[in-house]
């Protein structure tokens, strides 16, 4: 567990209240727009959305199996979902889509150049659909805006989805912040948001030179000074949220990127919160 920042009026994701889904799929007025961040850094990520009606993985890079158990940990049923959207094809991002896809029978969304390069890890998918970055789609009642970012990868997307009037904003695995992010990341209600690295961290560390040099590029990973600068564009009164995610185990600390990132808010009502690889994070509802 993170400890509470309160300089930085930083809540650590798990102490965010939880609720559990019902056994029925829940009625939209009781259970409106929510997250979960089942788990992200460069060893897995995946992100549970559901507006009340429709339930979505956002990614799923850690195995099958850890998908469920995280799911389960939070009252969330795998059979509930509706299909998984796929960022990228980076193994960290679906090294579980295939599994999933075929014991859920879900429908796996996801570009048509990402699937080109993905398709050797996914093996047979039934049910595959292709997004276009830059147009919107919908997902039964969820509408999807993609948008692309700037990372190594066949044609990487970040997400943004609104619902009852709040929005999620989702950028991790960019390596610079263009004004086409930024568009797509204003107005948002909850942002998950990339702090990869501490760049002195970065450069004093254990990986190798190339490395160093990829994940600080324009198609590497945002630095907690980058994203920083990123969120101050983007904050504004309505922000409710920041989950810092993506971090570095090796490269940063959760505490380095809270206080960098942290300064960016101002506000005193945003709550910032780091996501991590190991720990399920807490079921956050926007409304
Ligand atoms: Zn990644
Ligand atoms: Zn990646």
């Amino acid at each position: 567990m993170i400890p509470a920042q309160r300089a930085y009026n930083v809540q650590a994701v798990n102490m965010t209240h939880d609720i559990p889904f019902a056994e029925e799929p829940p009625k939209r007025r009781e259970y409106s727009f929510s997250v979960c961040m089942l788990a992200s850094g460069s060893k897995g990520n995946a992100i549970f959305i559901s507006d009340g009606f429709t339930s979505i993985l956002v990614d799923a890079g850690l195995s099958g199996i850890e998908i469920e158990r995280r799911l389960r940990m939070r009252n969330l049923s795998p059979e509930n979902l509706d299909a998984i959207l796929v960022s990228h094809e980076h193994t960290d991002h679906i090294q579980g889509v295939g599994v999933l896809s075929r014991r859920f029978d879900l429908p796996v969304y996801m570009s048509r150049k990402t699937q080109g390069a993905a398709v050797s890890q996914l093996k047979r998918i039934q049910n595959l659909k292709n997004f276009e970055c830059g147009s919107a789609f919908r997902i039964k009642t969820l509408t999807i805006h993609p948008f692309s970012i700037a990372h190594d990868a066949e044609d990487p997307a970040g997400f943004s989805m609104e619902c009852d009037g709040a929005k999620i904003g989702i950028a991790t695995d960019l390596g610079i912040a263009t004004s086409v992010v930024k568009e797509h990341l204003k107005g948002s209600t909850l942002l998950i948001l990339e702090a990869n690295h501490d760049p002195d961290m970065l450069i004093e560390g254990p990986y190798p030179w190339p490395l160093k040099q990829r994940i600080k590029g324009r198609t590497g990973h945002l630095s907690n000074e980058e994203s920083k600068r990123l969120l101050k564009e983007v904050t504004h009164a309505g922000l409710k949220h920041v989950i810092l995610a993506h971090l570095s185990e090796k490269n940063n600390t959760p505490e380095k990127a809270l206080s960098e990132v942290g300064q960016a808010i101002t506000n005193g009502t945003t709550r910032l919160a780091v996501a991590t690889q190991h720990q399920c994070g807490a079921l956050l509802r926007l409304k």
